[in-house]
């Protein structure tokens, strides 16, 4: 064991069990899955592994406070939330230790994203109280029209692993906001930053059954019965692209309504008359975020041919001053990635790319020590044709590819079965109007290299998904319409 006395205290203090009705319990049979910490590969503790009547129980759990919840008065609700918004930042220290010890990111990142995720609790608890309808003469005068927004109901969340604490925020905010009860089911790489969440949202008031957490090691098998059951009326889904679409194809037949925050293949646009300074200083948190292991992480770096060299250059020199290690050492700027599943994926496609003709400015490789590092990588001169064009990279490997014109930067940037977000600068106004107009994705960062803010709308596009998080549309997921005529 690598783990010092504070970093055990912080791990012990985390529930290990599932939360159902309000009370932790141990997986019926008892099995347990191990929770790993990434830079070492050493175990950190097990967790709770749930089997399929255990998903059954939380649903029941939340279904049996449904009516009572959604009668709650929406300040009361909002004001769990802000206090649950109160906890975090004050013990964002020790929160933030926890995520890095699951998860890998450097303390500095975990910080900002326990932060990202408590905002999330801060704007839906503003957002409670704002739930309205709409009052209407009907058309020809006969009568009224009378719109209310109500809770859609049981929902099932199912978070990834690579922001452990604000994936879940951002389900478990607006569906609280709204009066809709929960099963969250978080990756098992990462069980600890949610299970310490729910303890917290207890401690704030939530009332028992509201949320319920399940961590298990086989996800499709132990949610699968939730997908099926005609009491549940929503699933919230962040991770991959393939497993969306398997779980779409299972809400089909239960008619589910239906958030979808999918893969991403966010392109960086450079073009000759941006201001260099920044699109490099920026491509360094569009790209390195979180290791790169982000769905709006720059995984194409689309620079106009006057610059592109100059661009690459100066990006690999700040990749390669970049310190690799164990996220707990304060110097450290990368972490590990989440497993070996990853960093096998990474190696793959840099040696792809290698062998199709790319040119490796720094790194390109794992470096030789435990625990499931990647270097920071520069690939210059990729050709399209290298899979990790159309692939999502989730690594620390920044690809540079080159352009002439406008119209190709756009024709390329669109090239992608993908549609989260892009990225663009440039100092010309009627270019940056033109460009994002013209990108397909749900958002656009314009000369700026990170675009996640709780007040805005976070989405996709293609095969991106659809629904919205965060902002004003982020409780609308969580609420249904119903009208009312009347005769008057
Ligand atoms: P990632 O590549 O980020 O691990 P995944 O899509 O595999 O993305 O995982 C995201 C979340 O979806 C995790 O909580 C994981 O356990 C869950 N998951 C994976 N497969 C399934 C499935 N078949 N049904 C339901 N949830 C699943």
């Amino acid at each position: 064991m690598t783990t010092d006395d504070r970093e055990r205290r912080v791990i012990d203090a985390a529930p290990t069990g599932l939360f159902i009705g309000g009370t932790w319990r141990a997986a019926s049979g008892g099995r347990t899955l191990a929770v790993e910490d990434p830079a070492t590969t050493d175990t950190l503790c097990r967790v709770a592994d749930a089997t399929p009547e255990d998903a059954t129980a939380a649903l029941d759990a939340a279904c049996a406070v449904q009516q009572q919840w959604a009668a709650m008065p929406p300040r009361e609700r909002g004001e769990i939330l802000r206090r649950t918004y109160e906890i975090i930042i004050e013990r964002a220290d020790e929160l933030a230790l926890l995520m890095t010890l699951e998860m890998g990111k450097p303390l500095a990142e975990s910080t900002g994203e326990v932060t990202y995720a408590a905002e999330f609790l801060r704007w839906f608890a503003e957002e409670a109280v704002r739930i309205d309808g709409r009052w209407a003469r009907e058309p020809g005068g006969k009568g009224r029209l009378v719109t209310m927004k109500q809770p859609v109901g049981p929902c099932l969340l199912i978070t990834p692993w690579n922001f452990p604490m604000a994936m879940g925020t951002r389900k478990i905010g607006p569906a609280v906001a709204a009066g809709c009860t929960m099963v969250v089911k978080p990756a098992q790489q990462t069980p600890l930053s949610m299970t310490m969440l729910a303890s917290i949202m207890t401690e704030a008031g939530l009332p028992p059954g509201v949320l319920n957490v399940i961590t298990a090691s086989s996800a499709g098998k132990t949610v699968g019965p939730l997908m099926t059951d005609k009491r549940l009326r929503k699933m919230s889904f962040t991770g991959s692209t393939p497993v969306g679409q398997r779980l779409m194809e299972q809400a089909a037949g239960n008619l589910l309504r239906i958030s979808m925050e999918l893969g991403g293949n966010a392109p960086y646009l450079v073009f000759d008359d941006a201001d260099l300074d920044l699109a490099v200083d920026q491509a360094m948190i569009a790209k390195m975020r979180n290791m790169g292991e982000s769905c709006v992480a720059a995984n194409r770096f689309h620079v106009q041919q006057g610059v592109a060299e100059e661009f690459a250059a100066r990006l690999a020199e700040r990749m390669g001053a970049l310190t690799v290690g164990r996220g707990t050492e304060a110097t450290v700027n990368v972490g590990p990635l989440i497993d070996g599943v990853q960093r096998t994926k990474v190696a793959e496609l840099v040696d792809n790319a290698v062998d199709h003709g790319a040119k490796v400015m720094v790194g390109g490789e794992a470096p030789d020590r435990p625990g499931y590092f990647y270097a920071p990588t520069v690939l210059q001169g990729v050709p399209q044709t290298a899979d990790m064009f159309a692939e999502e990279i989730f690594g620390p490997v920044a690809p540079v590819y080159s352009f002439s014109t406008e119209e190709e930067a756009l024709a390329a940037a669109n090239g992608s079965d993908y549609g989260l977000v892009a990225y663009a600068f440039t100092r010309d106004l009627g270019r940056s109007i033109r460009v994002m107009e013209g990108l397909e994705t749900g958002m656009v960062g314009m000369n700026k290299g990170l675009v996640s803010n709780a007040a805005a709308p976070f989405g996709g596009v293609k095969w991106s998904g659809f629904g919205r998080e965060g902002g004003r549309e982020g409780i609308e997921e969580y609420l249904s319409t119903k009208y009312v005529a009347i005769d008057a």
